[in-house]
């Protein structure tokens, strides 16, 4: 991009945008518009991407938060490759953390790389709920049935294949979701024809790499030191200050007691349901634990691995993207 054609882009976005009352949209898809060369397989090396990123307003990577007619620019331009289609859930993360706590940690994570990228990657409409029936007696949360969740999943892929996008990464936040995403990946791939894979926002961020960050011992999965501290990074307003005496004069109970609705939902995943019973012995400890450990996080720690996360999945997406202009298979024989 030169400065001219910066210009130039700019007084017509200013006079497109005073006319229809659009300043900001006309500002960015006018200077896509004037400013990208004409699409080819080296496009993405010709266009200053630093440059284009500094100038826009971060939520343009949002599908949602663009109107057709950017879409339909950017796919015609060529230049928008992939999307990432945040997998989250709604759900208790003990006593400090908003339920959103994995749809916004999934969408987050998803916007930095779409960032990382711009304009190359959208973000799709994250699933806000997921699959976790055993949390289900702890007030707040909320699941859908398995199937449910993976039918939204693949329509959502689907319909973003339509519009003509051709990789796709489906980020997922939540554990819970893990398997049953997990066990579609092959059958999606090849019903939708495309590059696609599943991933989780962990699978960046091993055990050996995670103790270099921590000080906690052992990662209790959920809500703990490593949550707490991606959330205190992320977004610190949806983290409460809970001393252990508020959570110990609140005498929780999360091992018996349960009414016949919520065990109709402790029954239906392996985590609660084990040899015939619903078996919860020991959750009151992990809670516990769990909440305990949250008082080690901080934001600090939380962005080493943000950026661990992060820089993972700009690799990766960039390696998928090169496999589907160059038609090889993925994931690499
Ligand atoms: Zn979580």
């Amino acid at each position: 991009m030169t400065q001219g054609i910066t210009r130039r882009s700019l007084l017509q976005s200013l006079a497109g945008g005073l006319a229809t009352g659009s300043l900001t949209a006309g500002l960015a898809a006018e200077s896509l518009a004037g400013a990208l060369p004409a699409p080819s397989g080296s496009a993405s090396r010709n266009v200053p991407m630093e440059r284009l990123r500094r100038h826009i307003d971060p939520d343009r990577v949002l599908l949602w938060e663009n109107t057709r007619k950017e879409i339909r620019e950017l796919l015609d331009s060529g230049l928008l490759k992939a999307a990432i289609l945040p997998a989250g859930s709604i759900e208790q993360h003990n006593e400090h953390i908003a339920l959103v706590e994995d749809t916004a940690h999934a969408t987050f994570y998803a916007k930095q790389i779409a960032l990382e990228l711009y304009p190359r990657v959208i973000v799709a409409p994250p699933s806000f709920c997921g699959y976790a029936p055993y949390w289900m007696s702890r007030k707040g949360s909320i699941t859908l049935r398995r199937k449910t969740f993976q039918d939204y999943i693949f329509d959502v892929l689907h319909s973003l294949k339509t519009n003509g996008i051709h990789t796709l990464l489906v980020l997922n936040g939540h554990g819970g979701n893990q398997q049953p995403l997990k066990e579609m990946e092959e059958t999606w791939r090849s019903k939708l024809g495309v590059t696609m894979e599943v991933d989780s926002v962990w699978a960046p961020t091993p055990p050996d790499f995670v103790k270099t960050v921590l000080e906690s011992e052992k990662r209790l999965s959920h809500a703990e030191e490593y949550e707490t501290s991606i959330a205190l990074a992320a977004h610190p307003h949806r983290v409460r200050r809970v001393s252990m005496k508020e959570y110990d004069d609140a005498k929780l109970n999360y091992e018996s007691g349960f009414s016949p609705e919520v065990e109709h939902f402790l029954r239906i995943d392996g985590r609660t349901f084990i040899d015939g019973r619903i078996n919860e012995e020991g959750e009151n400890a992990t809670d516990r634990a769990r909440q305990e450990q949250s008082l080690l996080a901080t934001a600090a720690k939380g962005e080493k691995l943000v950026a661990r996360v992060v820089e993972y999945y700009v690799e990766k997406l960039q390696k998928m993207i090169a496999a589907t202009e160059s038609g090889q298979p993925w994931p690499p024989a």
